[in-house]
């Protein structure tokens, strides 16, 4: 059992203790907002969001928070779903997509990026230093270089030695639901997660909403494969009149679908952040009733009020909260699918 999941047996508090957030009076409150707060994807979203926590525990920005937060998720040689260490591709190369958006709407991101350690900070620089919202590939390694950034080796020997193992049988089949515990894990290399994405969605104590999502996206996925990860309103979606939303899982389901953007727009209908978010994956559901049963996709969102809540097609989708009272929550979401 790796550290993951001991670490969720310790800490996790289950679907029941979800509904308790949400109605303690600070939160479900109309008049209170509950400010800094920052949530972010899965149990490692804990120690990212402590990083965060540092930056808006000092008034400082959310767009700072945010990318400092993931970057500690970028930096983990133990994540192989994130940042150095990622899983490569199925040629061997491990290919990073990250993107970052803050209260003005302002926006950037890299796609198929390799040998940058930091894909965050190379979208964030998208963002603030071109005209542009997405490098991709040769060129986003390019504008990264001549920006000061360091090549880096990014395959680590254990990520070889899991992608060694795929090449065995190189079936191309991701699984995604890896979570759920009644899908057999036994033919993955290690045993260990072949996906995931850290999405991180912050309210500063200024009231002003950011967010940072990044990935390696599928494990030996295809060349070229670009998830929803680093797709503004797919991946991740800011309105600071409303709130944000970030997702992880089958990105293919939550491109098609513009999730994060959904999410948001419902948010700005009235629907609370963990409505919002069931109603996206049920959309897919709808859409792709077969294919929903088959794969993972969760959604997570934060309103200007400080609420937030997620939802996912399947069981095992966990995520991070931090705020004033506790900086190492984390919650079981809710799902469709039993
Ligand atoms: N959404 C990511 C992708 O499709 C993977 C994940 O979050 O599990 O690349």
């Amino acid at each position: 059992m790796n550290s993951r999941r001991q670490f969720i047996k310790k800490t996790i508090v289950g679907a029941a203790a979800v509904s308790a957030v949400n109605v303690i009076p600070a939160v479900a409150s109309a008049q209170k907002v509950v400010k800094p707060i920052v949530i972010s994807t899965w149990d490692f979203g804990v120690a990212a969001n402590q990083a965060a926590w540092q930056v808006l525990n000092q008034k400082g920005k959310a767009l700072d928070a945010v990318e400092q937060g993931v970057k500690v998720a970028e930096a983990d040689l133990s994540n192989p779903t994130v940042g150095k260490g990622g899983y490569p591709d199925r040629d061997g190369h491990v290919t990073l997509d990250a993107c970052i958006m803050d209260e003005q709407g302002n926006c950037g991101s890299v796609a198929a990026l390799e040998h940058i350690a930091h894909p965050i900070s190379v979208a964030r620089l998208v963002m603030e230093k071109t005209p542009h919202v997405m490098l991709v590939g040769e060129g986003a390694l390019q504008f990264a270089l001549e920006n000061g950034f360091q090549r880096d080796n990014l395959l680590i020997p254990s990520s070889e030695k899991a992608w060694q193992e795929w090449l065995k049988e190189k079936q191309y089949k991701p699984i995604m639901n890896i979570e759920n515990k009644s899908f057999n894990t036994e033919r993955l290399p290690g045993n260990q997660y072949n996906h995931d994405t850290i999405g991180m969605l912050a309210l500063d104590a200024h009231g002003n909403l950011s967010g940072a999502c990044t990935t390696s996206g599928m494990a030996f996925k295809m060349r070229g494969r670009v998830g929803d990860s680093p797709i503004i309103g797919a991946g991740l979606y800011i309105d600071n009149e409303v709130g944000g939303a970030t997702s992880t899982g089958v990105g293919e389901e939550v491109i098609r679908t513009v999730g994060s953007f959904l999410v948001v727009e419902l948010m700005r209908q009235g629907y609370s952040p963990e409505a919002a978010c069931k109603e996206a994956v049920e959309r897919i559901v709808k859409k792709k009733p077969e294919t929903a049963k088959e794969i993972q996709v969760g959604f997570l969102a934060l309103n200007k009020k400080g609420e937030y809540g997620s939802y996912a097609l399947q069981s095992g989708f966990t995520y991070a909260v931090c705020d004033e009272q506790k900086q190492d929550l984390v919650i079981k979401g809710k799902h469709i699918f039993k």
